[in-house]
């Protein structure tokens, strides 16, 4: 469902159509450019630190470290450009997390759906009070009255 949303590189006001990143066309065209620029130079030089291609590229290290985490930009083996696994601090090279917590992420992801579909005709409100307790409750309604 495509909605309408700030683009969050440029702020501007835009429809956005449910997929891929949330920022505007032009901004969009914008990026894909840069990550091309990216891609190649690291290809090319493969040893580059993310300082330097950030410098030779003109491309800011937070959107190079973005397009790592979102696993299109992939880098060798032995780049000094290295994400860390958000959980365990491993070395990675793309994504958010190793694959081991990844595993174990999706399980915990899975479990914690149940929880929120258990919950949903409580009020957000209440449901963002309780998610904290819910995993020890372990799907016992419990019936508060919120004041
Ligand atoms: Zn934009
Ligand atoms: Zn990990």
């Amino acid at each position: 469902m495509p909605e309408v949303m700030n683009c969050r590189r440029c702020r501007k006001i835009f429809m956005y159509s449910g997929t891929g990143p949330k920022i505007c066309e032009s901004c969009k065209k914008l990026e894909e450019e840069e990550f091309e620029k990216v891609r190649a130079f690291v290809r090319e030089f493969p040893g580059a630190t993310a300082q330097e291609v950030s410098r030779e590229t003109g491309v800011p290290t937070q959107l190079i470290y973005r397009f790592l985490k979102e696993g299109r930009l992939e880098v060798s083996e032995s780049s000094p450009i290295a994400l860390q696994c958000e959980n365990c601090g491993v070395r990675i090279k793309s994504g958010r997390f190793c694959v081991q917590c990844s595993k174990k992420l999706a399980t915990d992801m899975i479990r914690m759906g149940r929880t929120l579909s258990e919950t949903v005709q409580k009020s957000s409100e209440q449901l963002t009070k309780e998610t904290a307790g819910l995993r020890y409750l372990h799907g016992e309604r419990k019936e508060t009255k919120e004041k």
